[in-house]
């Protein structure tokens, strides 16, 4: 089985959960199954929304509810939904939303269950697209259904040698992620996942399943392009620009921790500023023991990755006390980068027969605590000095950094409704366990001096004060537009909602 630990170790670009149980509990997982005052549904409601569905209704009592409420951090396992709505179809969707409005019972979009906060669970109805799942393919587009899991993505499309930049956790739903922007290990040759974005359907809170394209509903477009998920409907499908697949070198170089700081520091200039076709990050890591390792992705032949590697090791002046350097069929590459190297795609999956799971799975869940920063500029010296601090303090915990630019940077901020285009790198505090929550905390106030306050929506931290402007910068304000344009009533809450 794989754990998210041992994920971690290949790949960097995942994320952790921002919340203690308490947190979720105040998130909109902890809202009232109905608004106080209104009629609330009755059990012949209920079952009058479930024959109505081409999906499945679950409901607690059923077999399959705790299987069906629990998302993937265990952290959420105490929320315990009204109902779990498996939606086939956009028509579900909207049968949903209507039952909602009917019974002003609290409405909560899933895909993957990923959120870092439990933000896709919660007391009321959780409309989940699982169920609509296709992948197919045509003349360089794909069209994926919105409950689609990542590893399912780049297997399908894998099948006609193309692929989309997204992220690496292979049970991460492509609705959340692209909603939200998506970052993966070739965006900075080809973009994060919402830029190849041609068009998508939502179920508006009204009810109409709406196109929406750069000439359809544009705002409402713009908006899914890095806004968040759960914000401006329900999304049921999307259409992305594919790219041509070929074979790629993998790396992992890893340094003793007396070489830390050397490594940040020429990390830092050499990974953003790379060619586009190499993607790193370099993984600080406390757990158990202190180790730097410096991994990533070269689409191109090993020699030439070999040539860009060594640059970087002139700049830190010593070599690497282990590497691996290997080509990979890209396939492949994105399971090795899933931490599913040795599995089958079925393998790659949460165990089980609902929709997203698969009866040969092997993943486990998990629970952790993170929060996040982008960094705008690189770290000084004594930014440098205060983040190995904070990892080498006592526990088990990690800081990944992500490289950005390229293609990244090549999009204007206000293109998409994701601003951190000029970014130079994504960090995250990430750790396991009792207490984990308080290094986390602790580690990302400590480094907030040298990378001031930026983060990104899909790390959702429930206790930013100013999210508003770290995830959205000056794109919020349109966002609060789109956002009473397309959902005046404010059917869909978040306790952090545009
Ligand atoms: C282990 C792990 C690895 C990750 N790796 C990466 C990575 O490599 N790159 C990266 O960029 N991010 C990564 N993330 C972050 C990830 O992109 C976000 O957590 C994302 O929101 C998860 O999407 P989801 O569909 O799985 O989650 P969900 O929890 O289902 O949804 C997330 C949010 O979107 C809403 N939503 C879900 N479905 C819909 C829908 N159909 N329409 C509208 N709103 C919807 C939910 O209500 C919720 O608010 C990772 C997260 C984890 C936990």
């Amino acid at each position: 089985m794989i754990s998210r630990r041992s994920f971690l170790r290949v790949s960097a670009l995942a994320g952790a959960v921002a919340a203690s149980g308490a947190s979720c509990a105040a998130g909109a997982s902890g809202a009232a199954a109905r608004v106080s005052g209104a009629a609330g549904p009755r059990p012949a409601d209920w079952s009058a929304l479930g024959r109505g569905l081409a999906g499945t209704l679950i409901r607690p009592g059923d077999a399959s509810y705790d299987n069906a409420r629990r998302v993937f951090n265990s952290a959420f396992d105490s929320v315990r939904p009204a109902g779990v709505a498996y939606c086939s179809t956009a028509a579900d969707v909207s049968e949903c939303l209507a039952f909602a409005r009917k019974f002003k019972v609290p409405v909560t979009s899933r895909s993957g269950g990923h959120s870092y906060a439990g933000w896709s669970t919660g007391t009321g109805l959780v409309v989940d697209v699982s169920p609509m799942s296709k992948v197919s393919y045509s003349g360089g587009h794909a069209t994926v259904g919105a409950g689609a899991r990542l590893v399912d993505v780049y297997a399908k499309l894998a099948a006609h040698g193309v692929s989309i930049p997204a992220g690496s956790c292979p049970t991460v739903g492509v609705a959340g992620l692209t909603l939200g922007g998506g970052i993966g290990v070739v965006s900075r040759q080809y973009g994060l996942t919402c830029d190849v974005l041609e068009s998508l359907k939502v179920v508006t809170a009204d009810g109409k399943t709406l196109t929406c394209s750069p000439t359809s509903h544009p705002d409402l477009y713009w908006a899914s392009r890095g806004g968040g998920g759960g914000n401006f409907g329900v999304a049921t499908s999307f259409t992305f620009r594919t790219h041509q697949t070929r074979s790629v070198t993998l790396f992992f170089l890893h340094w003793p921790w007396s070489k830390a700081a050397a490594v940040l520091k020429a990390w830092q200039s050499w990974a953003p500023s790379a060619p586009d076709a190499l993607w790193s990050n370099c993984h600080l890591n406390h757990d158990p023991s202190l180790d730097v390792m410096v991994g990533g992705l070269y689409l191109g032949g090993r020699t030439a990755c070999e040539n860009l590697l060594q640059k970087l090791v002139d700049r830190i002046g010593s070599g690497p006390s282990s590497r691996y350097v290997a080509t990979s069929a890209y396939d492949h590459a994105m399971m090795v980068e899933a931490g599913c190297a040795s599995s089958s795609v079925a393998q790659c999956h949460r165990p089980g027969t609902l929709p997203g799971q698969n009866p040969g799975g092997k993943l486990v869940r998990d629970s952790f605590s993170a929060k996040s920063h982008f960094a705008y500029t690189p770290l000084t010296s004594a930014g440098i000095k205060a983040l190995l601090a904070q990892v080498a303090a006592p526990g088990r915990h990690s800081v990944l950094l992500d490289a950005l630019g390229g293609a990244v940077a090549r999009v204007r901020p206000d293109a998409t409704a994701f601003p951190h285009r000029k970014a130079l790198f994504g960090v995250q505090y990430y750790a396991h366990f009792g207490g984990a929550a308080g290094w986390a905390r602790t580690a990302h106030a400590a480094m907030r001096p040298y990378l001031g306050d930026h983060a990104y929506v899909n790390y959702a931290d429930p206790e930013l004060k100013n999210w508003r402007q770290q995830y959205y910068g000056a794109n919020a304000a349109r966002l609060a537009q789109v956002k009473a344009a397309y959902d005046p009533g404010r059917l869909f809450r978040l306790p952090q909602g545009v």
